[in-house]
């Protein structure tokens, strides 16, 4: 069941405050790549800026945690106001653990939201967090992605079996 996410959204901004709210969760920590914005969208765009904005206003405390490039992080979080860690090393559990202990949030008030489950899935898992997973906005096709997109399948098909089965 690890690398099963608790939700999977068509996009991030599908998920609102309250629905947040309603799973008890206080912090998000948000993957860049492919989660918000594609590898070649240096920027954000006006609908992160309400997005966060929204986010902000409800009170989730809201960080970004990057496996990409200072540079790269840095260019994106500094237009949003968020705090953003770079060279993140998900799965590993080292800067999740520093974001939280910044925003001042528990782990099981928590949840991770990205695109991969073998990164951000699965240091989430590590971590007792909850994990929120969207499809790549648009994905490489080296065929490195292709083998780890391959992996992540069976456990995007089991969540699907998983839910149809609660909505009976
Ligand atoms: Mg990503």
């Amino acid at each position: 069941m690890t690398l099963v996410p608790d939700r999977i959204f068509d996009t991030y901004r599908d998920i609102t405050p309250e629905f947040l709210a309603s799973e008890g969760i206080e912090a998000l920590l948000i993957d860049i790549d492919n989660t918000l914005a594609p590898y070649e969208q240096p920027l954000p765009d006006e609908h992160h800026a309400a997005w966060f904005r929204a986010m902000a206003d409800a009170g989730v405390c809201c960080a970004l945690i990057s496996n990409n490039k200072p540079e790269r992080v840095r260019i994106f979080s500094e237009g949003l106001g968020v705090a953003a860690y770079a060279d993140c090393g998900k799965p590993s559990r080292k800067y999740l653990k520093i974001a939280l202990s910044d925003l001042g949030v528990e782990a099981s008030r928590a949840a991770v939201l990205g695109d991969q489950l073998l990164t951000d899935c699965l240091s989430a898992r590590r971590m007792g967090m909850k994990a929120y997973i969207v499809p790549p906005i648009k994905d490489k096709t080296t065929l490195f992605f292709r083998f780890k997109r391959a992996l992540e399948r069976p456990f995007i098909k089991k969540y699907h079996r998983l839910h149809r089965k609660d909505e009976k």
